[in-house]
């Protein structure tokens, strides 16, 4: 997410996408230090490892955006590996946490492991990489405990499986609730800025204003009146 500014250069994301399940696994990591995070590891904790080594990137930290499988699935091994610590998502999440093994044993996705994070998020934590600083909104529909992590001065942020482009996450697993996502969504995503970038747990970036114009579930135009 390089900006054209005057200051140090800005951090650097690489998405890579994991589990047949096509989870948007980010490596972010700031130049300057050679830190980095992995946001939601699924799985192929090698290869999630080899892309670190390659941009030679010292892993700090594993960040959460929720419980699902396809999205913490690698946390404890990454973990192991690395020493670096798990923080997030929303303590909420935990039941997903501790259900990731049978969960890869219903879905045939094997090697994921349970986890316990270091740290919980909540909303209005903060988080930081080399000085960048990084929100917390928890944002519950999809999961009770999701939470999403923005940075308002690069404009990106990591919405898990909140808000996709061109729609919206599931609310039919366990403890999903439509009307809580589409109020997390309007309430909490929307202040962030229009111009706020969003990468999803699956497929492709979107800004927030690309889908308060053109999305079908929560567009302005859907929304009206409800
Ligand atoms: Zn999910
Ligand atoms: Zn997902």
């Amino acid at each position: 997410m390089n900006k054209n500014t005057n200051e140090a250069p800005a951090l650097q994301i690489q998405i890579l996408p994991v589990t047949p399940l096509q989870q948007n696994t980010s490596l972010l990591w700031s130049p300057q230090t050679g830190e980095g995070v992995f946001v939601d590891p699924g799985g192929e904790t090698e290869k999630l490892l080899a892309a670190a080594e390659q941009n030679n990137v010292k892993i700090v930290a594993v960040w959460l955006t929720h419980g699902h499988l396809d999205h913490a699935g690698a946390a404890d091994e990454i973990r192991e590996r690395t020493g670096c610590l798990v923080i997030g998502p929303h303590q909420d999440d935990q039941w997903l946490l501790d259900d990731i093994e049978a969960q890869g044993k219903k879905y045939g996705l094997s090697g994921g492991r349970n986890v316990k994070p270091d740290r919980y998020l909540k909303d209005g934590d903060t988080l930081s990489l080399d000085n960048n600083e990084f929100g917390v909104v928890h944002c519950p529909g999809h999961t009770p405990g999701h939470v999403v992590i923005y940075n308002q001065k690069g404009a990106f942020c990591f919405v898990g499986d909140v808000l996709f482009k061109g729609s919206i996450g599931r609310t039919d697993f366990p403890k999903g609730n439509h009307q809580q996502l589409l109020d997390s969504i309007t309430a909490k995503l929307w202040p962030l800025g229009n111009d706020m970038r969003f990468i999803p747990g699956h497929g492709p970036i979107s800004t927030f204003g690309e889908e308060r114009a053109s999305n079908p579930f929560v567009g302005d135009a859907v929304l009206v009146g409800k």
